[in-house]
């Protein structure tokens, strides 16, 4: 007997469809939402599933991701009651076999299951897939925050872990710096692979402090089974591989880098363009303290750019200017320069993740520290055509309501120049897919 899992909140429509299974001669499982429809399926192994679109807890496209890292073989069908092309696309994309518009009658669904069904007894093939296989390109951000973590109820909505980006891209899980948002994202993905290796590359933008200190915290680098690449450039004191091990000596930490278990390679890199696997990386040396690189990634997807801790050159080399060093002139020609390089360097991308640490007013007083303000990251934005800016790198100080404040702020600049450009604060948790179109919080 083949099982069919309903996963649908309504619990009226639920019922009559699991009746019409029933007489012929399923055995059923129901949810009432996403998650628990999420743990019904990777518990029970179902044959088919029915999912709803929209549900709490977990949407459609998230209960057809979550299981399709897990089951392959299962078929799943939305049953949406929404015809919008693009939810049917994004649903197949996440994973779906079949997107159906309601009211669905028996006779239709009959003639889907068969068609998606395996002959003839549904014979389900479970078990892990070999690798991360999605047809997007993921973004998840794990950490949001610039200069140290801050936890607590006021920062609850956007998150307090410090830098951290993750991106699933054409086979590859690649890491966006290591604060301490590393920690989450090293505990989510030993849940995910089991006994199966992982092997991510971490991207470095640079060494300071909270882009580096989740690697302590990573558990996969606790594991045999796994192996990390690590890729950044030479700091302006020392090397990668050096600072990196220094941050876990005896005074600091219990475990030196050198014994933990997982195979772990540190490259420092010398070309400002390569690849890691197919997602071709272009870096860039950013306008931040020390050494502080910008990476671009380009996947089959789409393009994403992660500049952490990046100050504009406009104030900054003004306020440099003056009796007895270079004149005003020069100054703006060359600030005009670098930022046009960048604009360049930038164009086109669909997802830009940027430090926008501080408001305008805050920048006032803070010319030199090394970061973004609003308006200057929203004209970089709208300059280089980009898709989705996510503002990041939030200032420590700012409280979830103070970041609500700068999106609107942000927004409203975006409304005022008339172009296109999508405005969110990354917030830690929110993932943005590449393909499908679609943003998740
Ligand atoms: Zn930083
Ligand atoms: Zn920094």
């Amino acid at each position: 007997m083949a099982t069919v899992l309903l996963i649908e909140d309504d619990a009226e429509s639920r019922r009559a469809t699991a009746e019409l299974f029933a007489r012929d001669d399923w055995s059923i499982l129901e949810a009432g939402d996403g998650e628990a429809g999420i743990s019904l399926a990777l518990k029970h192994l179902p044959d088919l599933i029915l999912c709803d679109l929209l549900m709490p807890k977990a949407s459609g496209f998230q209960v057809c991701r979550s299981i399709r890292q897990k089951l392959r073989l299962a078929k799943i069908i939305i049953i949406s009651g929404r015809d919008y092309g693009v939810d049917r696309t994004s649903a197949i994309e996440a994973g779906a076999d079949e997107y159906l518009v309601k009211p669905v009658c028996w006779e239709n669904l009959r003639e889907v299951i068969e068609r998606v069904m395996p002959a003839p007894d549904g014979a389900l093939q479970t078990g892990p897939l070999p690798q991360f296989v999605v047809p997007s390109t993921r973004v998840k951000f794990w950490g949001v925050r610039g200069s140290i973590p801050v936890p607590g109820s006021s920062t609850v909505g956007y998150g307090g872990n410090t830098s951290c980006v993750e991106v699933r891209a054409d086979g590859e899980i690649i890491i966006l710096d290591a604060g301490s948002g590393l920690r989450e994202l090293g505990i989510a993905l030993e849940e995910e692979f089991g006994d199966r290796p992982i092997r991510p590359t971490l991207l470095i933008s640079h060494t300071h402090w909270d882009h580096i200190q989740g690697i302590p915290f990573f558990l996969p680098a606790y594991n045999q089974k796994n192996s990390l690449r690590v890729l950044g450039y030479e700091g302006a004191r020392a090397g990668l591989a050096t600072i990196l091990a220094s941050q876990m000596e005896t005074s600091f930490f219990p475990v030196s880098l050198r014994d933990m278990p997982s195979a772990i390679t540190i490259e420092e890199l010398k070309e400002m363009e390569f690849s890691i696997g197919k997602v071709k990386v272009q870096a860039r040396f950013l306008n931040h303290p020390g050494i502080c690189v910008g990476y671009r990634l380009t996947t089959s997807n789409g393009s994403v750019a992660f500049l952490p801790d990046n100050e504009p050159y406009d104030l900054l080399k003004m306020s440099q200017a003056g009796p007895g060093k270079s004149d005003f002139a020069e100054a703006r020609a060359y600030a005009a320069d670098a930022r046009s390089k960048l604009v360049e360097f930038l164009h086109g991308t669909d997802i830009l993740i940027i430090d926008s640490q501080y408001t305008d007013e805050e920048y006032a007083q803070k010319v030199g520290w090394g970061h973004g303000s609003i308006s200057s990251v929203v004209s970089l934005a709208i300059d280089a055509k980009v898709r989705k800016l996510f503002l990041f790198h939030h200032d420590p100080n700012h409280d979830d309501k103070a970041i609500d404040e700068i999106v609107e702020a942000a927004r409203m600049l975006v409304m005022e120049s008339g172009q296109p450009v999508e405005v969110e604060a990354a917030r830690e948790g929110s993932e943005v897919w590449l393909g499908a179109k679609q943003t998740i919080h």
